[in-house]
C-alpha cells in the first residue's frame, strides 16, 4: 500500500529519540545565559547608565536618548560577543502570535565600508510598516504607521543571531494595537488600587505586583502523520476522525512515564527555555494520549506573558527538530481532553506579603479576606467580560466539553474559606470590639490550618478556583496570549479595589475606625458576591440552570460573547481605570469577530475539500469493491444462495450510499450558506451567521465521515486515524 497515510505511519514508527546534548554547566549556571538581565546590565553598562536604567525599570521613569544610546552600546557589545548580527523589535499583535522584523547591525562607515552599529533610537523605537496586522480600523492602510516602543521592564534576549527587543505596539494616534500596552496599563492601575488598600494593613507598602504562573498544555503529533492530515495542517485540529478504540479511558497516560522521544524533546525545550530565562519547573504527561504540560515558576505578570509567548514559539520550533508537530489548539481531537493554560494569579506587595495568602495575625487574615472577596467582586461584576477574554473559535470547543470548565464563569473557594467568610459576615462590630481591644478586631478566625495550602479541597470543574494562596483561572485556552485574560482580570480587580477603598474611606471620614470600616464594607461585599461562588459540579446540567437563575452570563455563542467587551460596565471599567478607550475596545472586537469568522471559513473550506477529494472518492472506491464482490457471488451461486451470501455487503453498499450522499448534499449546502454569509457587510453579523449557519454543518458532516471511517476497509482510508495520531511517538 503506497498511500501517504501508510508511508507516514511507517516513517513515524521508525523514528528514534533524538538525543540532546546536556550542557556541562548546571541549570543554575546557564539560566538566563541569553538574557540581558540585571547582572549583564551591571557588567556591560557604565554605573551611571545602569542606575538610570534600573530607575526606568523600577519606577517607570522615561529614558533620555543619551541614556538609551549608552544602553544600546552596552547591549551591542554583549550581543556581538554572542555572535549576534541582527536586532528586532518583538511585539505581540492581536493575531495571537508574536511579530518581528529583523534589521542588521550594519551601517555605512562613509569610507566605502561597513561598521556594526546599534543606536539608542533603534533600541527605543521602530516604525514597522505594519499595515497588515489586524487593527480593527484604527489605522487605515494608507497611513499604516504603527510604532513599536521598548518596554525596559521586559529584558532583551538573544535568539540565534538576533537581539530580540520586547516592545509595545501602538498606532500613530496612540491606541494600542497589541496585548502588551493595555496589559501594562492594567498592571499600573492594579498597582495603584491594591497599594492603597494594602496600606490599611501595612503602611509601608509602596507597590503591588500581579503574579502569573501559567501551566501550558500541548499535544505532540509525529510530523509525518501531521503532514498527512490537511485539516490539522490548515486548521490546527482534526475536522474528522473516529474515536480510537483505546484513548484515555484507562487514565494510564496522566503522570505516566514520559515516552523517550518526548523526553528528549522536553529536555531540549527546557534547556533552551532556561537559557532564555524562563524558569521551567514542572513537566508531565497530561490526561489524553500524546498530551503533555510544562509549567514554570510564577513571575511578574507581564514578564510571565512574554515568557509564555516565547515558550510557545520555542515549542513549535524544537518539536520540529524532534520530528514532532506541537499542537497548541485547544481541542485538536474530539472526544478526548483538550488543552488549556491555567493562569495562576495572585498579588504581592513590595514588602513581601502575598495578598492572596493567609497570614499569621488577625490583621493578616482580615487583609486576606479583603483581597479574596474583592477578587470575587471583580469576577462577579465582569463574569461575561472575563469569558469574552478567553473565548475563541478554538477554545469554544473546549469550554463546556466534559473535561473543561463550562462556558459560565464561577469561582470556587473551598470549605475553609467559605467558613471564614461566613464567620465574618455573621459577626457584629460590637462583638469584635469586645473581644480584642487593641486592634478593635477579633474575628474568631483560628490560625489558618496548614491543610488549606495542601490542596485537599480542590474542584477541577471550576473555571476560577482558589487554590490556597492564589486563584487559578482555568478557562484560558492553550493557544491564547495570557495577556487577554490578564488585562481583564487585573483591570477588574483594580476597579473592585478602587470602589472598595472609596466606600471604606467614606466610613472612616464619618468617624469609623479603619478596621471597623473595612469590616463593614467587607460584609457588604461578602453578601453581594455570593452568586459567583459555586462549590458544586460545574459540568452538571443543574449548574447551567442555577447559573441562569443567578444572573450569570450563560451565553455560548462566540460572536455574542465577544459583545461583552462593549457592555456599558466594561467600557466604564476600562476607561475609569485608564486601560483602554471605547474605540480601542471596538477595534478589538472587530478583530475578534473577523478572526472568528475567518477561522470557521477556513475550517469549512478544508472540510469541503476533504469531502470531495478524500472521503467520497475513497468510500466510492470501496463501494465498487463491494459491488464487484456481489456481482461475482451472484454469477457463481444460485439466486437463493447469492441472496444470503451478499446480504451483508449489500447492506454496506447502501449505508455507504446514505453517508456519501448526505456528505455531498451537506457540503453543497454549506457552500451555499457561506456564500450567503459572505454577502453580509457588518463583521459582527457575519460572524454570527458563520456561527449559526455554518458551524452546524461542520458537525453534521463530520458525523457521517466518522461513520464511513468505520465501514471503509482500513487499507483504503487515506487519512491517518486517531489511534495513529495519538499513540505513535
Ligand atoms: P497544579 O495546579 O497542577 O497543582 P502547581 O502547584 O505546580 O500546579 O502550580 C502551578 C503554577 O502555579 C506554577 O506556575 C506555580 O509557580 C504557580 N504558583 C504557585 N503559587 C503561586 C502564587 N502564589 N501566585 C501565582 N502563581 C503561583
Ligand atoms: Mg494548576
Amino acid at each position: 500500500m503506497t498511500s501517504l497515510r501508510f508511508k507516514a505511519v511507517e516513517a513515524a514508527s521508525k523514528k528514534r529519540p533524538l538525543e540532546v546534548a546536556v550542557p556541562s554547566e548546571r541549570p543554575s549556571e546557564y539560566y538566563a545565559k541569553y538574557v540581558f538581565n540585571q547582572e549583564k546590565m551591571f557588567k556591560y553598562l557604565p554605573l551611571s547608565t545602569y542606575t538610570k536604567l534600573r530607575e526606568a525599570i523600577d519606577e517607570g521613569t522615561p529614558l533620555t536618548m543619551e541614556v538609551a544610546n549608552e544602553v544600546a552600546d552596552g547591549m551591542k557589545r554583549w550581543a556581538i560577543e554572542n555572535g549576534v548580527t541582527h536586532c528586532t523589535h518583538w511585539f505581540q499583535p492581536l493575531t495571537e502570535g508574536t511579530a518581528e522584523k529583523h534589521d542588521a547591525f550594519v551601517e555605512h562607515d562613509r569610507k566605502g565600508g561597513m561598521i556594526e552599529n546599534f543606536s539608542g533610537k533603534e533600541l527605543i523605537q521602530q516604525e514597522p510598516d505594519a499595515s497588515s496586522f489586524p487593527n480593527g480600523g484604527i489605522r487605515s492602510t494608507f497611513e499604516a504607521r504603527g510604532y513599536s516602543a521598548w518596554d525596559p521592564s521586559s529584558p532583551v534576549f538573544i535568539i540565534g543571531d538576533t537581539l530580540m527587543i520586547p516592545t509595545v505596539f501602538i498606532s500613530y494616534t496612540g491606541e494600542a494595537l497589541d496585548y502588551k500596552a493595555p496589559l501594562k496599563k492594567a498592571l499600573a492601575a492594579l498597582d495603584k488600587a491594591a497599594t492603597a488598600v494594602a496600606q490599611y494593613f501595612y503602611p509601608n507598602v509602596t507597590k503591588v505586583t500581579a503574579n502569573l504562573g501559567w501551566e501550558q498544555e500541548y499535544f505532540l503529533v509525529d510530523e509525518d502523520l501531521y503532514g498527512a492530515r490537511p485539516d490539522l495542517m490548515l486548521t490546527g485540529r482534526t475536522l474528522m476522525g473516529h474515536d480510537s478504540a483505546k484513548n484515555q479511558q484507562m487514565n494510564d497516560h496522566y503522570f505516566g512515564a514520559i515516552p523517550e522521544r518526548v523526553a528528549e524533546f522536553m529536555k531540549d525545550l527546557e534547556i533552551q527555555a532556561l537559557e532564555l530565562g524562563i524558569p521551567c519547573k514542572t513537566r508531565h504527561n497530561e490526561v489524553a494520549p500524546n498530551q503533555f504540560e510544562l509549567a514554570p515558576i510564577f513571575e511578574e505578570c507581564s514578564l510571565a506573558v512574554d515568557h509564555n509567548m516565547l515558550l510557545m514559539s520555542l515549542m513549535r520550533k524544537i518539536a520540529k527538530k524532534h520530528g514532532f508537530h506541537c499542537l497548541l489548539h485547544e481541542k485538536p481531537f474530539a472526544g478526548i481532553n483538550g488543552s488549556g493554560k491555567h493562569n495562576n494569579w495572585s498579588l504581592t506587595t513590595d514588602t513581601g506579603t502575598l495578598l492572596h495568602g493567609p497570614g499569621k495575625t488577625p490583621e493578616d487574615n482580615l487583609r486576606f479576606a479583603v483581597f479574596i472577596v474583592e477578587s470575587l467582586m471583580a469576577v462577579y461584576k465582569h463574569n461575561g467580560l472575563l469569558k469574552a477574554s478567553i473565548i475563541s473559535a478554538s477554545n469554544a470547543h473546549r469550554l463546556g466539553a466534559n473535561e473543561a470548565p463550562p462556558a459560565i464563569i464561577s469561582a470556587f473557594l473551598g470549605r475553609q474559606i467559605t467558613e471564614i467568610l461566613r464567620k465574618i459576615e455573621e459577626s457584629t462590630t460590637e462583638e469584635l470590639f469586645n473581644i480584642e481591644g487593641r486592634h478593635g478586631i477579633k474575628l474568631d478566625i483560628p490560625q489558618i490550618p496548614e491543610i488549606m495550602v495542601d490542596n485537599t479541597d480542590r474542584n477541577r470543574t471550576s473555571p476560577f478556583a482558589f487554590t490556597g494562596n492564589r486563584f487559578e483561572f482555568r478557562a484560558v485556552g492553550s493557544s491564547a496570549n495570557c495577556a487577554a485574560a490578564m488585562i481583564v482580570l487585573n483591570t477588574a480587580m483594580a476597579e473592585a479595589l478602587t470602589l472598595f477603598k472609596q466606600r471604606v474611606d467614606a466610613l472612616i471620614e464619618g468617624g469609623q475606625s479603619i478596621i471597623g470600616a473595612v469590616l463593614d464594607v467587607l460584609r457588604e461585599d461578602i453578601k453581594a458576591c455570593k452568586p459567583i461562588v459555586f462549590e458544586g459540579n460545574g459540568y452538571s446540567d443543574e449548574w447551567k440552570e442555577e447559573a441562569n437563575r443567578r444572573g450569570l452570563d450563560c451565553e455560548t455563542s462566540v460572536p455574542l460573547i465577544i459583545d461583552r467587551y462593549l457592555l456599558p460596565s466594561s467600557i466604564k471599567m476600562f476607561e475609569d481605570m485608564n486601560v483602554m478607550h471605547k474605540n480601542e475596545l471596538e477595534a478589538r472586537d472587530e478583530i475578534k469577530w473577523e478572526t472568528y469568522q475567518k477561522r470557521i471559513q477556513i475550517e469549512s473550506r478544508v472540510l469541503g475539500d476533504l469531502c470531495m477529494n478524500h472521503i467520497i472518492p475513497v468510500a466510492t472506491k470501496y463501494q465498487t469493491v463491494l459491488v464487484d464482490n456481489v456481482q461475482k457471488i451472484q454469477s457463481a451461486f444460485s439466486t437463493e444462495d447469492a441472496k444470503r451470501l451478499t446480504s451483508y455487503n449489500i447492506d454496506l453498499i447502501e449505508k455507504i450510499n446514505v453517508h456519501t450522499n448526505t456528505i455531498a448534499e451537506q457540503a453543497d449546502k454549506m457552500v451555499e450558506a457561506r456564500k450567503q454569509a459572505n454577502l453580509i457587510e457588518n463583521i459582527r453579523e457575519k460572524a454570527i451567521a458563520y456561527h449559526d449557519n455554518i458551524v452546524p454543518y461542520l458537525e453534521e458532516i463530520r458525523r457521517h465521515i466518522d461513520k464511513l471511517e468505520l465501514i471503509v476497509e482500513d487499507e483504503m482510508w487515506t487519512l491517518p486515524k486517531y489511534r495513529e495520531l495519538l499513540f505513535i511517538r
